[in-house]
């Protein structure tokens, strides 16, 4: 799935071909892309010019311009900015000119001079929305930091571990506290850090938790160096795939031996998701989570249930 360094891979690589570029027509071939019908992101995105690419956590955000000849807007909507976001979720993938797919792309935005970029996505939990830029503080208010971010300190993880139970594998996905980590850097950065993904948060000394930060810094970095992770399906929007997968120390590894210590790599269920980590770089200390056995058993549905639609969910 799509974390922070895809989403960062797929901006970057955006931002050598789409900014200028003008959204002619917006085509929805599966209406459960968008809670917004094909006529109101027409009118939201036609006729305006992509100024801005950016991302906020695992979401991409297309900056549009004012429309530029408004007598085209006869929407009653306005013919003001734009700001559109763009979650791949699991399987969603924006080429430019796609070749043949067993599907029609989820959704379609022809540009002018003449190109597409199309969503393709297999899983279809992919999503689009689109607002005026006055609601995008709202939109993403849950959201924790970005790790790239000043507000992303040591002091701000030790204040966000300080007193929580969850384990530490939970606490990294937990896109209210630090925005962008899913599974594969959740894993990586515990690995790095030597601190076990059954830990509980709160347990986290001051030492730890400058590890736990430096290490997520540095697994984050290093997976945009790589171009992201193509494990499932990701690609870039020219196609082309990342290699972070080929230097993974613990995720998917299982049974497989350390490449620091040679121990044999073991998988467990945290929260219901897979965990991967190497028992002797690191080993189970004073404070793990009492959720720990509950969890290890079958997996339990994610806290907190379906987010509200519109609001940034917790993937
Ligand atoms: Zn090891």
């Amino acid at each position: 799935m799509p974390e922070l360094p895809e989403v960062e891979t797929v901006r970057r690589r955006l931002l050598t071909c789409l900014p200028g570029l003008v959204v002619r027509d917006v085509v929805v071939n599966d209406a459960t892309v968008s809670a917004q019908s094909e006529t109101e992101l027409r009118a939201l995105l036609a006729g305006r010019r992509v100024v801005g690419l950016r991302r906020r956590g695992k979401y991409l955000i297309v900056d549009l311009g004012a429309v530029e000849r408004p007598r085209a807007a006869a929407s009653g909507l306005g013919a003001g900015p734009t700001t559109t976001v763009i979650h791949l979720r699991m399987t969603g993938q924006l080429l430019f000119r796609p070749g043949p797919a067993d599907r029609p792309p989820r959704f379609v935005w022809r540009l002018d001079p003449q190109t597409d970029l199309a969503f393709q996505d297999v899983r279809r939990f992919g999503r689009l929305w689109a607002f005026d830029p006055a609601a995008e503080e709202e939109f993403f208010a849950r959201m924790g930091p970005e790790p790239f971010g000043d507000a992303f300190s040591v002091a701000y993880l030790r204040r966000a571990l300080e007193g929580r139970s969850a384990p530490l594998k939970s606490f990294l996905l937990d896109q209210r506290r630090i925005a962008g980590v899913g599974n594969i850097y959740a894993d990586e950065t515990l690995f790095r850090a030597r601190l076990h993904p059954l830990r509980a948060a709160g347990s986290v000394g001051p030492r730890e938790a400058q590890r736990l930060h430096a290490a997520l810094l540095e697994t984050l970095q290093a997976g945009i160096d790589h171009e992201g992770s193509s494990i499932e399906s990701f690609v870039d929007p020219a196609g082309q795939r990342g290699s972070f997968q080929e230097i993974l120390s613990v995720y998917q590894r299982t049974g497989e031996p350390c490449r620091i210590c040679a121990a044999t790599v073991r998988r467990l269920e945290v929260g219901g998701r897979g965990t991967h980590y190497c028992p002797s770089c690191q080993p189970r200390r004073g404070g793990m989570s009492r959720g720990s056995r509950r969890l290890r058993g079958s997996p339990v549905p994610p806290r907190g249930g379906k987010p509200p639609d519109g609001a940034p969910p917790r993937g």
